[in-house]
Order: structure tokens, then sequence, then C-alpha cells
């Protein structure tokens, strides 16, 4: 079969054969706790749930406009005002489907052949993906554990290029739980500030899975002169448990907008219907509605920080933000390679080890840039976080 050349810039994704492994395991009866996936446990908070049944019985179940009822970006722009002191104009709204929709429209409509999008590993992989898809090619700039696996200055400003054409920052961090202060987005603004033509994308996904009392600043919040050359993104799947209403967000110049909002209007069209109006409820209804999650999140963190980190040759730098642990586990890989246990020293192999013999399911650091780490997610009972760290402990003693 002929595919088109645009398929072959997708990477083979070591995910999906985890999840085959998974399967096959489960097949033969034995059990697999998963803590792979980056997804909350939590379900979908009832008032939520039930404005999409009101929306259902109200009959909002047609097209609506490409960028969302204008409801929905109402209160796109109320939630900007009231949880990050940003004002924005309707037409500098959208939503889309999901997150990753709405940074997928961004690639699309700014880069052009060869542009270059700076990337700090470890990042979220789609990154990657989403900027090959686009015809960009990405700039990893490793950014390790010494870094705080952030962004610096002098990191920044080496891999500039004339080609460079955006900057890329996630904070929390999918997969470090790092979060970049007001002092750190200044520092990065000082070396953008000599390149006016790099757009800045701040996905602030996470912004509401908070592990430690921090006030959330994103690029604009430090630098409101950088309105025109930055895209706020953001969604309601982690915050609200809400990852299969398919809900992202954007807040950038009007113009920029325009163009996603056309991009969009020939592929998905609006995001659904239903989904638009469980969204106004969630953005609507504040932050009450979460704090069990977060106050969950943060239990689960700090037991494994207590039981986890630290035995076995793991080693790990607090998370801020976001429900994943990074984990170095470098001396475990080389303890256990030496050993014999595991047939390389990479966390590949690594996690593999651990899926076969513990029953536990992680994601090597490798598919997010920084190899020797493991990351491991949160978004599991507290009872299947205490049977993996169990098990941990007893394949890797
Ligand atoms: N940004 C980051 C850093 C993520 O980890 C994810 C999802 O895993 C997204 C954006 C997209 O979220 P969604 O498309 O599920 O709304």
């Amino acid at each position: 079969m002929r595919l088109s050349k645009r398929m072959s810039s997708l990477r083979p994704a070591i995910l999906s054969a985890t999840l085959a492994d998974i399967a096959r395991m489960k097949a033969v009866g034995k059990t697999v706790i998963n803590l792979g996936i980056g997804e909350s446990d939590f379900d979908t908070p009832q008032h939520i749930k039930d404005a999409a049944i009101r929306a259902i019985a109200a009959g909002h179940t047609k097209y609506t406009p490409v960028e969302g009822v204008p409801e929905l970006r109402r209160a796109i722009i109320d939630k900007f005002e009231r949880e990050n002191g940003l004002t924005f104009e309707i037409g500098e709204v959208m939503a889309s489907c999901g997150g990753k929709h709405n940074i997928y429209n961004f690639f699309q409509a700014v880069l052009n052949p060869g542009d270059e999008v700076i990337v700090p590993a470890p990042y979220w992989p789609s990154f990657l993906d989403m900027v090959a898809l686009s015809d960009g090619v990405p700039v990893i700039v490793p950014c390790p554990m010494a870094v705080g696996y952030k962004l610096t200055p002098a990191l920044l400003d080496a891999h500039l290029t004339p080609r460079t054409r955006v900057v890329v920052l996630n904070s929390p961090s999918n997969p470090s739980g790092a979060v970049y202060g007001r002092d750190e987005l200044d520092a990065l603004a000082q070396v953008l500030d000599r390149h006016p033509e790099i757009w800045i994308l701040s996905d602030d996904m996470y912004e509401h899975i908070a592990l430690e009392d921090f006030r959330f600043v994103n690029i604009l919040n430090v630098r409101p002169d950088y309105r025109e050359r930055t895209i706020v993104c953001n969604g309601v799947s982690k915050a609200y448990a809400m990852t299969g209403w398919r809900i992202g967000y954007s807040a950038a110049p009007a113009k920029l907008t325009a163009a996603m909002a056309n991009l969009q209007s020939q592929n998905t069209s609006n995001p659904a219907a239903v989904s638009q109006y469980a969204a106004i409820a969630a953005l609507d209804g504040g932050l009450d509605a979460i704090r069990p999650m977060t106050d969950a999140f943060r239990q689960r963190h700090r037991y494994l920080l207590d039981n986890l980190v630290g035995t076995c040759g793991i080693a790990n730098l607090r998370a801020k933000g976001a429900f994943y642990v990074f984990a170095d586990v470098g001396a475990a890989i080389d303890r256990m390679y030496a050993q014999g246990r595991i047939a390389a020293p990479t966390d590949l192999a690594f996690c593999t080890y651990l899926l076969s013999e513990g029953g536990v399911a992680v994601v090597p650091g490798s598919v997010f840039g920084i190899d020797r780490h493991m990351r491991l997610s949160f978004a599991a009972s507290q009872e299947k976080l205490a049977q993996a760290t169990q098990a941990i402990q007893r394949v890797c003693a």
C-alpha cells in the first residue's frame, strides 16, 4: 500500500508496543498495574456531566460555530481573566477537539517547511510529531536534572538559528513536573527579546495539577508585551478529568486565531457541541470541584517520594505539578545490567523488565527525550500505587 510521505515523519510508537505487551500479559491471566497513562483516574465531576445531559435535552446536538459557541468562548475569556489575570477579546480565543488539536492547529498555521521549533527535553512526545507533520523541524534541547529539567537562557540561546520560529514552554511539565517561575520566564524572555520573529507556545495544560503551593505564571503574566507573539494553550482534559470529552482552547492574536479556525473548519469543524456545554460548566464552575483530585495527587506524590525514591537506585527531583514522577533510574540500570538481569543498559530494557517481572507498566524516559529515566503516572489509586511500589522494590532489589 502506498501511503503519503508525511506518514513516514511519524515515529514508531514505543507506547503501542508496551500496550500490546500489557494486553498479552493480561490475556494469560497476569495482573498488570498500568502507571504509564497520562489520564486522571477520577470521574468527571457530576455537575459537568449534568450540564452535558441538559445540553442534549435542550437540543444542542447540531453544528456550532467552528471556534465554539459564544458562551464557551465567553467562559474561556472569563477563565483567563479570573485565574490568570489575562484579558482577551472574543476573536482571540477558540475551542478545539482537545488540547492537542489546538497545538496542532497552531503549528500548521505558523510553520513553513524547514522552520525550527525549540522543544526542551524532557518533552511531551506529541510535540515532535506535530511539528514534523507540519513540515517543521523539532530542535530538541536536552535539559537534564542538573538544570531542573528546565530550559535556561544559555541553552535557549545556544539552540537558536535564523530558522527558529517557535519556542515551546510546557509548565507544569509532562513528564518532569517542573514549573517555571517568574524570574526564569523573564530570563528566557530576555533572550527572546533579540528575536521578535519567534513565537512562544505556552502549553498550560497541567496548570491546575499543583503538587505544591505556588502561584502559576505563564510568559504573558511576566511579559504582557509578548501578546502579539504568544499562544496560550490549555484545556479541560487534565484539570477536570475530562480527557474523553475532547475540549481544548487557546488564546492568541486574533489573526492567528482566525487562521487556526479556518484550518479547523476544513478538518474537524466545531468540537462536539455537547462537550462544549460540559466545558462551559467546568470552566464556570470554578476550582472547588477539582480540589479533592489535586489533594489526592499531592498525597500520592508524597507517598512515592517517601516509599519509592531513594530505594534501589531510583532518584528523583520533586515534581511541582502534573501527576508524574520522572525518576532517574541510571544507577538501577547500571547495577541490573552488570548483574546480567536486563538485556541492555537502557531505560527501555529496564522498563521492559519491570513489566515482565513486576507487572508494572511505566514509560521509559527516552520516550520523552531524556535517557536513563522512567515516567511513572500517579493518576492511579493509592492501592495500585502501593502494589506497584512493592513490585518495583522487589524486582529492582
Ligand atoms: N499538553 C500536554 C503537555 C499533554 O500532556 C497533553 C496530553 O497528554 C496535552 C497537551 C493534550 O491534551 P488533550 O489533547 O488530551 O486535551
